[in-house]
């Protein structure tokens, strides 16, 4: 059983709505096809299809105002509702008490004390670590998660060896921005069957993006909807090699974002789940927020208590 999460920072279900909502228009067949032929807006419901199953999935989770990162992702991590035990929603970066939360157990921490491989399989350049040490930057609830547990931050190097995903999938923001010119490229396609393959060695791997969030706070329109058409791609090659008896493979979100251009804040929207497997069933019986992620990988797993 290899369960691979991938995480879309800042994704929810919005209006069919042309003008502000790039679900509305992004040519993504894979995606949709995952939700049973349908766009990812609000007014799609629970859907059931052929390979998968779409939720919309609530990140409130009781607590009124807009849902945040920090919080959220440590819901996702931990299943407990981490915005109802501080009585806000908080972030981008977790807080002391969000971060006792994580170090008392997660996703990972829990992976790791049974002896299973778990792996977050970004990577990130020296620049990154620089400021983490030199504490000028504070790591994210999932980067946190990760740490407390004792599994690695991967590095350039990794990238190179074909170990990690860059979050812009293809790997050009390695070529382009970080001056790695002799750095992988892959087409979409080919980065998907990479996630593929490297959950194949491992029990979780988990794989974040924070552009998807970036480009609800900036924009603009047109590149929200390339890197969606390029993850609808992704997704396609994914699946291309993967079996549906391998296991689970989670796509999931902590709050709205992109999809209300024009609008720099978080949505109040719910946020997309797709669980695509043969153990799917199970693990969709009774899902609605985000704090059922954690217990049903876990019972995917054998690890639940
Ligand atoms: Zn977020």
């Amino acid at each position: 059983m290899h369960i691979i999460i991938i995480f879309l920072d800042g994704i929810g279900l919005g209006e069919n709505d042309p003008t502000v909502n790039p679900f509305a228009v992004m040519n993504t067949p894979t995606l949709h096809m995952l939700a049973g032929g349908q766009r990812w807006l609000r007014q799609t419901p629970r859907t059931e299809s052929e390979r998968a199953i779409f939720i919309p999935t609530d990140a409130h989770m009781g607590i009124a105002g807009r849902p945040q990162s920090a919080t959220g992702q440590a819901t996702i991590l931990t299943g407990r509702n981490v915005p109802a035990e501080l009585g806000e929603h908080y972030g981008p970066k977790p807080n002391p008490p969000i971060r006792a939360i994580l170090a008392e157990d997660n996703l990972f921490k829990r992976l790791v004390t049974h002896g299973k491989k778990a792996s977050l399989i970004n990577p990130y350049p020296p620049g990154f670590f620089e400021t983490l040490n030199r504490g000028k930057r504070l790591p994210s609830s999932i980067q946190d998660a990760a740490l407390v547990a004792g599994v690695p931050l991967l590095t350039e190097q990794d990238y190179y060896q074909g170990q990690a995903i860059s979050p812009d999938w293809t790997g050009e923001g390695w070529t382009h921005y970080l001056g790695y010119h002799d750095a992988p490229v892959y087409t979409p396609e080919a980065a998907g069957k990479l996630i593929g393959e490297l959950a194949r060695q491992h029990d979780l791997t988990f794989f974040s993006t924070w552009i998807t969030d970036e480009l609800g706070h900036r924009g603009p329109f047109s590149d929200a909807v390339a890197y969606m058409e390029r993850f609808d791609r992704v997704m396609a090659g994914l699946l291309e090699i993967w079996d549906d008896d391998e296991g689970l493979i989670i796509i999931t979100s902590d709050h709205g974002n992109m999809e209300v251009q024009g609008d720099r804040r978080h949505s109040e929207n719910q946020v997309p789940t797709v669980v695509i497997g043969q153990t799917r069933h199970a693990f969709a019986e009774g899902f609605s927020s985000l704090v059922d992620i954690t217990p049903r990988v876990l019972q995917a797993l054998d690890l639940a208590p």
